[in-house]
């Protein structure tokens, strides 16, 4: 298996054409998997919004008083939110996609000055209008750098996903002593998005997509 991170994309604006720059930059072959930061696919997507759009309600003050947080800031991510989990002492919600994630995934750096990034409204419908372009057979796997439950860290996450199955089924599969597997579901896609996250850095680095080539991986 080889990884590859393509490099000299430029800082992404929206109605940018994602998929003809990576193509540009990296000869793709059937069966690659293109993982891409979600930041530049909600930049392409003109997901920037400014915190004076927000104008926070009770309730979103009341969040902010609690967790130091900019009212304003607050009513963003509970416009993205379908559910709140947690509101204190940050902020856990269900994004409208169905994503868990602090702060709706709502992001404030590599963005540029008194704007935030929204995620893309609908990650896997991009990923499945991003490989519809690549015009080879391959996976595409929208990824984020976020938070888990009982772990100090962030990783990278697939949000969003098209041409590859989330998970692998080691169910009715034998262990070294013959025993049968009952329950192992293996969540590919996280894990794949967690190497690309890895090779993407989290700062100025600018590489915000990372080919993965000789994956055996399921559809
Ligand atoms: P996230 O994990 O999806 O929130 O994305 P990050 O903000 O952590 O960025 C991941 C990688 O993409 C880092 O290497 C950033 O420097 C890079 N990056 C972010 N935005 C852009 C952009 O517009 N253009 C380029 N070339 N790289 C970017
Ligand atoms: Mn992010
Ligand atoms: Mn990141």
């Amino acid at each position: 298996m080889q990884g590859y991170l393509i490099y000299g994309l430029p800082i992404i604006k929206k109605s940018d054409d994602i998929a003809s720059l990576v193509k540009s930059l990296f000869d793709f072959q059937d069966g690659d998997v293109l993982c891409l930061a979600s930041t530049i696919v909600a930049k392409s997507e003109g997901r920037f919004r400014k915190l004076e759009d927000y104008h926070p309600s009770d309730r979103a003050k009341a969040i902010a008083q609690n967790t130091g947080k900019d009212p304003r800031f607050v009513q963003a991510v509970l416009d993205e939110s379908a559910d709140v989990l947690l509101d204190e002492p940050f902020l856990l919600v269900q994004t409208r996609f169905g994503h868990v994630g602090v702060n709706a995934g709502i992001d404030q750096s590599n963005v540029g000055a008194d704007r935030i990034l929204l995620l893309p409204e609908d990650p896997t419908g991009s990923a499945e209008r991003l490989r519809a372009k690549l015009g080879k057979d391959c996976a595409v796997i929208i990824t984020d750098t976020c938070g888990r439950p009982f772990r100090s860290g962030v990783a990278g996450v697939a949000i969003g996903w098209a041409g590859i199955a989330p998970l692998r089924d080691w169910r009715g599969m034998r262990d070294l002593h013959d025993k049968v597997l009952e329950i192992t579901l293996e969540a590919i896609v996280d894990e794949i998005a967690a190497m690309a996250n890895l090779l993407m850095g989290e700062a100025g680095d600018g590489t915000p997509a990372v080919v993965f080539r000789g994956l055996q991986y399921p559809s």
